[in-house]
């Protein structure tokens, strides 16, 4: 599987005249969550409007809370004053309809890891933006060309993949799939750019490029927990090693009901290399509500 497009193929996805190209001057994100909040903080802060959809009015506070916590982080750090922040929150747009969205040039959907939802998402936002309009997924792990199965315009779909936190990672995977056209490839490098990131464009593949490497590192990580090995110290190992964070704690920012569905089409999408059952230890916190930092609890306690 190649994963990175060839040199000249990046060449002729990042020149900014590639033609049909949009330039990125009303966003929207869909899903006001962990990712959904801190792109709305992102693209906020670095001068583009964005619209933040989700399903109800609890939901979207969660999103704009987020942000503001984050931009309040930046004033009490002397980074940011005052008249910033107000002006880079009035930039985020909270709603529950798709209203305002034919004005919007580039949509990210942040809403769950799940398949069908994400489907049904995409097809119905579809319905409410012109044509031109670029449609991506922050999805983790699911194939950005079967997620275009359920658009009538798949050539203006493709990835944007944010890494968590949104404001401090400065990779984003923007994931080419079968139908994309190089003209929605640029107009995403481009906004990615605008909001401070690194984009690499990469090929489709379950999990693309950082998560092939992550999840099976997961998968080790739960095996030593079975094992009987304390989790704070394989935390500690891995901070020793020089990882900001070890898995354990790295899953609690993560959430675990995502890494759990995020292990599922990992496992689907290489059997041969992926246990085809989701990690036991993460799926039992799962089932008692412990979805990590989110939840007030996880592998540890944030209450
Ligand atoms: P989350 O559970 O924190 O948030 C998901 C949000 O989507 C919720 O607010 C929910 O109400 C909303 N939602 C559900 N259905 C919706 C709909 N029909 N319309 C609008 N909103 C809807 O999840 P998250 O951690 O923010 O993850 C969102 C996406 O980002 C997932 O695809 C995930 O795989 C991906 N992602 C997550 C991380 C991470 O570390 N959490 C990192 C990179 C990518």
């Amino acid at each position: 599987v190649g994963l990175f497009l060839s040199d000249q193929q990046i060449k002729k996805v990042s020149a900014s005249h590639v033609e049909g190209a949009a330039k990125v001057g009303q966003a929207a994100v869909l899903g006001a969550g962990i990712m959904g909040g801190g792109i709305a903080y992102q693209s906020a802060v670095k001068g583009t409007p964005i619209l933040m959809k989700d399903i109800n009015e609890q939901a979207i506070q969660t999103g704009l809370d987020e942000a503001s916590r984050l931009l309040s982080g930046q004033v009490e750090r002397g980074r940011m004053d005052s008249k910033k922040m107000a002006a880079s929150l009035s930039r985020i747009r909270p709603t529950l309809s798709y209203g305002d969205f034919a004005e919007v040039d580039l949509v990210v959907e942040a809403v769950v890891e799940n398949p069908k939802v994400k489907g049904m998402v995409l097809a119905e936002v579809e319905k409410q933006v012109d044509k031109d309009t670029i449609l991506t997924s922050n999805t983790s792990t699911i194939s950005i060309s079967r997620l275009a199965e359920s658009l009538q315009r798949p050539e203006n779909f493709c990835g944007m993949h944010f890494f968590n936190p949104v404001h401090r990672m400065p990779l984003v995977e923007v994931i080419r799939g079968e139908k994309t056209s190089d003209a929605a490839i640029a107009a995403t490098v481009a906004y990615a750019q605008k909001m401070g990131k690194t984009p690499i464009v990469v090929n489709d593949c379950p999990g693309f490029l950082v998560n092939r490497i992550l999840f099976p590192y997961f998968g080790g990580f739960a095996k030593l927990l079975e094992a009987g090995v304390e989790l704070a110290r394989i935390d500690k190992v891995m901070e020793r090693f020089g990882w900001p964070m070890g898995p354990a704690y790295l899953l609690d920012v993560v959430g675990l009901d995502t890494a759990v569905h995020a292990n599922g089409v990992m496992a689907e999408g290489f059997p041969d290399r992926m246990a085809s059952d989701n990690p036991s230890a993460i799926a039992k916190l799962v089932e008692q509500g412990r979805l990590g930092q989110k939840s007030g609890s996880g592998f540890y306690n944030y209450e």
